[in-house]
């Protein structure tokens, strides 16, 4: 699809999606302001990456002409043929799913971000896979996030590691060349409110940063509970379905 398509500049009309898609990143936008101004750090915006898994890239070339640079995505077949097809739209491509090690050398082909680093095997793999693509493609060294754990209990859980497994990823992550650590990632528990895991992943954060101070980004927040979130720090916020819609069921 071509810009003149989604924008019919002249004629005025907007086709109905680019519309809606305005209206729902607008009221996104908005909470984020107010959240932000509530927490006392108005001048100190989350990054906004708009989760997109399962939608089309027509919708995706709609949001990067409503001025969204970053998106995110967790499937790596999905994501690495979106990322073709959009190579055109200078987006930032954050990565956000479980990700298998056999993976890792197509993520870094067009991930600017992982989001969900979370044991040694991952991180070798992808230190590997980002220092070949530095050498073969001049690729910048892939930020990475490591994914924490924050339920009470054993038993299923949503991924990452461990808490206490942290500044251990942390000192392989920052020994490898290829990568960057950036910070810490989680997704709040379900069925409990979201503060109490924020605010356990805010502590989780100090304790990375003392040892790491440059890797000081915490993602965390996604459409139910962003609010939560920046009360508690996040520097980047993961919004799918209150700016997207609800997702495609998958066939
Ligand atoms: C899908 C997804 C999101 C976005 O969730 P919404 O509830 O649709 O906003 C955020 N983070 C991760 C890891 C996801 O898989």
């Amino acid at each position: 699809m071509t810009d003149a398509a989604l924008n019919d500049g002249g004629a005025g009309a907007v086709d109905p999606r680019t519309a809606e898609l305005a209206g729902r990143l607008e009221a996104v936008r908005r909470r984020i302001t107010v959240a932000a101004a509530a927490a006392g750090r108005a001048d100190r915006l989350p990054t906004l990456i708009v989760v997109t898994k399962f939608h089309p890239t027509e919708d995706i070339r709609r949001l990067a002409a409503l001025g969204v640079t970053d998106v995110g995505e967790n499937r790596d077949q999905e994501a690495a043929a979106k990322a073709e097809i959009l190579a055109d739209c200078a987006l930032t491509w954050h990565f956000v799913g479980q990700l298998q090690t056999k993976k890792a050398k197509s993520v870094v082909r067009y991930a600017s971000a992982v989001h969900s680093v979370d044991r040694p095997q991952l991180v070798d793999a992808l230190a590997k896979a980002a220092q070949n693509e530095r050498v073969a493609a001049g690729r910048a060294p892939l930020d990475c996030f490591i994914q924490v754990n924050l339920e009470d209990h054993a038993g299923a859980h949503r991924g990452g590691a461990d808490p206490g497994d942290v500044l251990l990823l942390a000192d392989r992550i920052a020994a490898a060349e290829g990568l960057r650590l950036a910070g810490v990632m989680a997704v709040a528990p379900l069925g409990a409110p979201p503060e109490a895991a924020f605010e356990k992943l805010a502590g989780v954060s100090a304790r990375l940063v003392a040892h790491h101070p440059g890797a000081a980004a915490i993602s965390a927040g996604m459409s139910q509970d962003l609010e939560a979130a920046i009360v508690f720090g996040a520097t980047h916020l993961r919004i799918g379905s209150d700016i997207l819609g609800s997702r495609p069921a998958v066939g």
